[in-house]
């Protein structure tokens, strides 16, 4: 028999969150909270271990949300012993400062911090206008060398809004550091017209293969060279996150460093322009070249983009949000609202109930069967997010009664998922049968695919006679879309007053930092329990072991030891997008402390 194992946040509890705790295994139907004074364990609350369902394992919850002290505690459980943990009002501040050690690291150019600097001090374009652009700088987004735009503007994002949620100190003094670091980045790729340059970072030798040629590097040394920029567009949600970031950025800068302010303020200005005029070419992107090792599916991450689409509406959504919030102009919530109503148009069932949340999800568009939530990296971290920012900003507006069911159908599909498991966990991503975008590229087999349900029970009844509906747990890169929803309810906790969804979002985070399945933390140096990050001999030195680094997503996988840990990357987003959630979390605390 396996040993009975405790499963909890390995870091700890802010005083007034919800504190849970998972027993596989239980020997008793209770649980002890021991605290750690002078070296002895003191028994301070006893309370029931309850079972729960049943998918991602067995297992008994526990609760002592109602024991608030501060101090360092244990749980016991028979004769399982969790390790100890903090009950503390700064819990979370040095863990949230360690996320931004990640971001120095991987600092690209002529940086004092980053792991390989000075490196790719050669990276430039030679514009058609004959202007020689200097792109030194940025960062390396994950466990390669690449600075992809659409995923460094994805991580700023998230790091502008933690920072716009407050937060002081030394950490925040580290964070408007990235700010401005990743930000004067951002804004070298911007054209004069107001687009960003593309950037996939194939390294010399390797221009031109055909798609699918996977081969290893010859020379390890090759992606240490200088790296190939194009003058077309970077993807869109590239476009539209720089231009969100950029608002963001206005809003940080603006009292205390008005100059920079200015820049970012007149950059977001360029790109909104650009991607709102009306000659815009909506051809689907592809990049200009597919990197070697696994990138098939790239083009496929970006196919939701396209006139009118949910994707495209969702993004011109929450940057005319990061506008208005810097402007105050009532053009971009005009737009903003315009948006909204095209987006909830396309969910399916804007009543959805208790026993139907497939009804809360979203079609790509009018014509397409394929769902909007099937995607990663950019669904949840722009259009649920968007709407609950819109209801909360314009309560009174004539559609906000729309944006209400519309948000409240997707934090109900959060809860309705959350309660089939112990670990109150959301699912990452909902899909139709037949029309799944993801289902075949290389690139994306490695994440767990084979994990979409046990024995069919995730399946929904066909709604539209368009191919049954289902939902998934472990999709690839599913850390950053948790962390987004994660955001996303602690938003509709406090619109709804609602505190079972701010719940959810502590469990996310509980998830995040230790209690899941693996008893592993999926942040490097916070907690316990890391797989090995992923190693794919591309290069030479490989990325270090870095403090603060997030994995994309772990899974059973994850602990193959003749893996390469795939799921085990690290990846900017996450960290940005982390960041946002700890600074988020005690809001809704303050708010729902007395309901
Ligand atoms: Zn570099």
């Amino acid at each position: 028999m396996k040993p009975p194992l405790i499963h909890i946040n390995h870091v700890g509890f802010l005083p007034h969150a919800v504190k849970t705790l998972v027993v596989s295994g239980p020997p008793q139907d209770f649980f002890n909270l021991y605290r750690l004074s002078d070296t002895k364990f003191t028994l301070v609350f006893t309370g029931p271990l309850q079972r729960r369902t049943t998918e991602l394992g067995e297992g008994l919850v526990g609760d002592f949300s109602a024991w608030n002290e501060e101090g360092i505690y244990r749980i016991e459980c028979g004769d399982a012993v969790s390790h100890c943990f903090v009950i503390g009002a700064e819990v979370y501040r040095y863990p949230a400062s360690m996320l931004l050690n990640f971001f120095r690291s991987q600092r690209c150019g002529d940086s004092e911090t980053g792991w390989a600097s000075p490196c790719h001090l050669d990276d430039q374009i030679v514009l058609s206008t004959g202007e020689c652009r200097d792109l030194k700088g940025g960062y390396h987004q994950s466990c390669d060398l690449r600075k992809w735009p659409w995923g460094i503007s994805l991580a700023l994002v998230g790091l502008a809004e933690a920072a716009l949620e407050g937060g002081n100190g030394k950490t925040r003094e580290a964070l408007l550091s990235e700010i401005r670091w990743g930000g004067d980045y951002l804004r070298k790729l911007q054209r004069n017209d107001g687009g960003l340059i593309d950037c996939t970072l194939v390294p010399e030798g390797f221009e031109g293969r055909a798609p699918g040629e996977v081969r290893g590097f010859e020379d390890p040394h090759a992606l240490w060279g200088a790296r190939e920029f194009y003058e077309s567009d970077a993807p869109a949600p590239a476009q539209w996150q720089a231009i969100r970031f950029n608002a963001l950025a206005f809003c940080i800068f603006q009292r205390d460093e008005p100059d920079l302010a200015k820049v970012c303020l007149e950059a977001a200005r360029k790109g909104w322009a650009y991607m709102t005029r009306a000659n815009r070419d909506f051809t689907a992107y592809q990049a200009p070249e597919i990197p070697p090792l696994g990138h098939e599916g790239l083009n496929i991450i970006f196919s939701g983009f396209y006139r009118d689409s949910a994707h495209e509406t969702a993004h011109r959504l929450c940057t005319a949000l990061a506008l208005h919030r810097a402007t105050r102009e009532t053009c971009f919530l005009k737009d903003a609202t315009n948006c909204a109503r095209v987006l909830c148009s396309l969910q399916l069932d804007e009543e959805a109930s208790g026993d139907r949340p497939d009804g809360a999800c979203f079609r790509e568009s009018t014509e397409s069967p394929v769902l909007a939530d099937s995607f990663f990296y950019f669904w949840r971290t722009s259009g649920p997010l968007g709407l609950v920012e819109l209801l909360r900003l314009a309560p009174e507006h004539p559609d906000a009664s729309i944006w209400r069911k519309a948000v409240r159908a997707v934090a109900e599909q959060y809860r309705w998922v959350a309660q089939k498991n112990v670990y109150g966990r959301c699912a990452a991503a909902w899909f139709r049968e037949g029309a799944n975008p993801f289902e075949s590229p290389a690139f994306f087999t490695h994440a767990s695919e084979e994990h979409k349900g046990s024995d069919g029970k995730y399946f929904f009844e066909d709604r539209e006679k368009a191919g049954r509906i289902f939902y998934k747990y472990y999709n690839f890169c599913y850390n950053v879309d948790i962390m987004a929803g994660a955001v996303f309810l602690g938003k509709a906790a406090l619109y709804f007053e609602e505190p079972a969804y701010a719940a959810l979002a502590q469990r996310t985070l509980d998830w995040i930092l230790g209690c899941n399945p693996f008893n592993a933390s999926s942040v490097e140096g916070v907690g316990y329990n890391q797989p090995h990050r992923g190693l794919f001999g591309e290069f030479f030195p490989p990325v270090p072991q870095m403090p603060g680094a997030v994995f994309v997503g772990i899974d059973e996988n994850s602990f193959d030891p003749k893996g390469q840990g795939l799921s085990n990357e690290y990846d900017l987003p996450m960290g940005g997008w982390l960041a946002w959630l700890f600074q988020s979390l005690e809001g809704p605390l303050e708010q729902l402390r007395d309901q």
